[in-house]
């Protein structure tokens, strides 16, 4: 895995180490409310009341409120919290894995000295980074669902069991490498495995944005400038105009139990299909006479899982 010409993450390059803003306090006033909106580290919206009388909405935080005129749901994966949400999308949970620092000589047979971010082409991918201390952090292959919008789902040994194993099946030397890090957090699926985002009402001065699946962190900033286009400008800017999922239709989850078994049986294509895909250069290999080549999830290494190699 040597890339040379490939540029560092941007995240890195960019916006350096995450850091916190304060929780809201106090009753403001704003022209735009954001709920959600991820490392912005905006206070929790413990309920939300539209102004029928006088128009906008009001937003009741732990510690105060919000009055706006306008209001983003940039809620993605917690969406179906909100009433006008609900049936919009559906979360799931991927998980990931952080090893101890790598020594140069751990390092050096790998060759990844820009730091990019990588991942397979799998159905359920799997995707690495290098943290600028060394450490490989790496997610993805099984998928965790839960029944309705359950949201407790942040924890899955079996997963994290799948991914320290792909590290020893992906890079040998590795192989029993120390884990330091386990964690797992919600991300929004659409019925139709595509984002969505749109206004919501006729009066256009709500918008939402969500159904960011695979490539959520680089879309969330798409997200943003095609939302900010929609209400300041009716959606006319470049951003929602070249945005191929503004105002599209959205195919609703449908109501349970039928949901939680769509989410199974979309979860079990895509695993099926990843499987079938990793047998494919065993099959055309095979000469006559050959004994069956063993699946290849069950390989030297024991990588024991779904779409594991
Ligand atoms: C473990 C994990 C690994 C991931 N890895 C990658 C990756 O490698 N690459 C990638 O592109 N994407 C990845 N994703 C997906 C990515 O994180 C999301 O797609 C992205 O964060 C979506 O951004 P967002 O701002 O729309 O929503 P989020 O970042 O999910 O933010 C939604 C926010 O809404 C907040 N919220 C919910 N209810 C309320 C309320 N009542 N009041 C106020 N706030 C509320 C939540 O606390 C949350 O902070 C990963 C997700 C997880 C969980």
């Amino acid at each position: 895995m040597d890339l040379p010409d490939s540029p560092p993450s941007l995240w890195l390059a960019k916006y350096g180490p995450y850091q916190p803003e304060p929780s809201l306090a106090g009753d403001i006033s704003v022209d735009v409310a954001v709920i959600g909106g991820g490392f912005l580290g905006m206070a929790t919206a413990t309920a939300l009341r539209r102004r029928r009388s006088v128009g906008g909405y009001r937003l009741l935080t732990p510690h105060g409120s919000v009055s706006a005129a306008k209001l983003v749901y940039a809620t993605s994966a917690y969406s179906h919290l909100f009433g006008e949400l609900a049936r919009l999308q559906a979360p799931a949970f991927t998980y990931m894995i952080a090893t101890e620092p790598l020594t140069s000589e751990q390092l050096a047979p790998i060759g990844w000295a820009g730091q990019q971010g990588l991942e397979d082409a799998r159905n359920l991918i799997h995707y690495y980074r290098l943290t600028p201390d060394h450490r490989i952090v790496m997610g993805g292959g099984p998928v965790g669902l839960g029944r309705g919008g359950d949201l407790d789902r942040d924890s899955d040994q079996k997963a994290w069991q799948h991914l320290e194993q792909h590290i020893g099946w992906l890079w040998p030397h590795l192989y029993g490498i120390a884990i330091t890090h386990r964690w797992g957090g919600p991300f929004s699926v659409t019925m139709d495995l595509t984002p969505a985002l749109g206004y919501l009402g006729e009066d256009r001065t709500a918008v939402y944005g969500l159904g960011c699946i695979g490539h959520g962190v680089a879309m969330s900033y798409l997200n943003g400038e095609v939302l900010a286009d929609l209400l300041t400008g009716d959606g006319d800017g470049p951003a929602a105009r070249q945005c191929p999922f503004v105002n599209r239709r959205v195919i609703s989850w449908p109501p349970e139990p039928s949901a939680t078994a769509a989410k199974y049986a979309i979860r079990g294509y895509l695993q099926a299909e990843d499987a079938f895909r990793e047998h494919l250069p065993a099959r055309a290999k095979r000469r006559p006479g050959d004994r069956p080549a063993a699946p290849a999830v069950r390989s030297r290494r024991g990588c024991g899982g779904e779409a594991c190699g």
